[in-house]
């Protein structure tokens, strides 16, 4: 029998596969994972002993190259987001295509993927934000969207972009037959106005009380109330960025009543706390996202929600600002919070702060770690050959040193943001190489990606199963 020669081979690590972690060499060809064993043939080998391979991440909600809801434009392009992103572990994106004012969401769609084509260095894809149903051809454009392979929309219950009740169920219904996950950004804005109003006109001003502003009745008025659209149309949806114990109790209610809800959280709710806001000046505002960071209880319930699979994902929610006028300063060094945009970078930091917890620190293992960094976002946003280390799956690959500590230094992210929120946190466990389909991305902290490299990912359908709604992370 003629030996098969491989393109490559990686040899001596121990491989999470989705069944557990095993000793294994991995042979990659055209990119692709063709087999694990062992005495492959290939043409190049790299060497893994002592260390450890996980599937490339997956992070299924960041902002690049956007506008904000706030009218600031991000201060990431698709270039540096996604060099970013690979010098972490991440080989694929999903940020948005967010509709401007009366745009129609076929333009909406090209203007995006043209910038991405140009600069993105990993395999991305798209949610589509959706702020203006009444524009021409909506229904047409986003039914012919769906249909060519972008499976997700997001929508918002605040910010000057919200969809009003209607609006969101008009969307829901045309999300549940298309074929689509809808994306919601949960915060009752009412609640969020008149707790805003009421902490200004108390003189509180700082970024400290950005958290006072955005209680938590927000979130979890408006998760139930999701919940209930879910619900009522039958349409699966996604809920963004959950932070607060009592979200997680009623998203656990609604899925144990059948509710196709699916939802996910980000490190900043797990490892942080609204402490962190408190700083002098305007200092605080590095670290001002909405929901705002919340409790020490609140981390339990959110890690309680992953150990039990009523939260899927953890994704970084990378929403990338200065620190200067060209973003969290842009209303000038005195700006009240609300004048301040929202958001913290979290790309590349996302995961080496995820293996640090779940493989390092043994929190829910490795296997666990790879479903909510990688498979269960590749497989509920539908996104083809990506999120597990198998056969026929895209060679994305990180190699981790699991000894290897680290502690984060201001300046150590290759994103345009120019702060680290995360400066002085120590992880033990680092990435000393990325691979995109095969192709070296990262190589100990020496990036190696191309802009344009990535792949804009279509997605034929979404794996949201009623299956899925119950029982314990795969
Ligand atoms: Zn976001």
């Amino acid at each position: 029998m003629a030996a098969v020669i491989h393109d490559m081979v990686i040899e001596g690590g121990r491989v999470v596969t989705p069944a557990g972690m095993i000793d294994a060499d991995i042979a990659v060809t055209g990119g692709r994972i063709t087999a694990l064993g062992t005495g492959f043939a290939a043409a190049e080998r790299v060497s893994a002993t002592g260390l450890i391979v996980t599937p490339g991440g997956v992070d299924p909600h960041c902002h690049i190259e956007q506008m904000s809801g706030m009218g600031v434009m991000n201060a990431d392009t698709f270039e540096t987001a996604t060099r970013s992103a690979a010098m972490g572990g991440t080989t694929t994106s999903i940020s948005f295509a967010a509709q401007g004012p009366g745009q129609r969401l076929a333009d909406t769609v090209a203007d995006y993927a043209a910038r991405a084509e140009r600069g993105a260095a990993i395999d991305h894809a798209f949610h589509i934000s959706i702020r203006d149903t009444g524009v021409p051809g909506f229904e047409e454009d986003l039914r012919a969207l769906i249909a060519a392979g972008h499976r997700s929309v997001k929508v918002f219950t605040t910010y000057d972009i919200k969809l009003d009740d209607a609006a969101i169920l008009d969307v829901l219904r045309i999300t549940g037959e298309a074929g689509a996950l809808t994306c919601i950004h949960a915060e009752t804005d009412a609640i969020l106005a008149e707790a805003r109003a009421r902490v200004l006109a108390h003189g509180k001003t700082a970024p400290k009380h950005h958290a006072e502003a955005r209680p938590r009745a927000a979130e979890i008025d408006a998760v139930a109330r999701m919940c209930r659209f879910a619900e009522v149309t039958g349409a699966p949806v996604m809920l963004f960025h959950i932070s607060t114990a009592e979200a997680v109790a009623e998203i656990t209610a609604a899925r144990a009543r059948g509710a196709p809800v699916w939802a996910e959280t980000c490190p900043h709710y797990l490892f942080m706390t609204e402490e962190v806001l408190d700083k002098p000046g305007l200092e605080g505002a590095k670290w001002m996202c909405s929901p705002p960071q919340r409790t020490r209880s609140d981390q339990a319930a959110l890690w309680r929600g992953l150990a039990s699979g009523v939260l899927q994902i953890v994704s970084s929610d990378h929403a990338p600002y200065r620190f200067d006028a060209s973003g969290k300063l842009s209303n000038g060094a005195e700006a009240p919070f609300p004048a301040i945009a929202n958001g913290l970078p979290g790309l590349e930091p996302r995961l080496p702060l995820m293996f640090d917890a779940m493989v390092s620190g043994g929190r829910l293992g490795p296997v666990a770690f790879t479903e909510v960094t990688a498979a269960r976002a590749a497989r509920l946003y539908g996104l083809p050959g990506k999120g597990a280390i198998a056969p026929g799956f895209d060679a994305d690959l990180v190699l981790w040193d699991p000894d290897r500590q680290r502690t984060y230094a201001a300046d150590d992210l290759h994103d345009n943001v120019g702060y680290n929120p995360w400066e002085g946190t120590t992880v033990t466990g680092w990435p000393v190489a990325t691979y995109l389909r095969g192709q070296a991305v990262m190589r100990e902290g020496e990036y190696r990606g191309t802009a344009g490299a990535g792949r804009w990912t279509l997605r034929p359908g979404i794996g949201t199963r009623a299956a899925d709604l119950t029982g314990a992370p795969a």
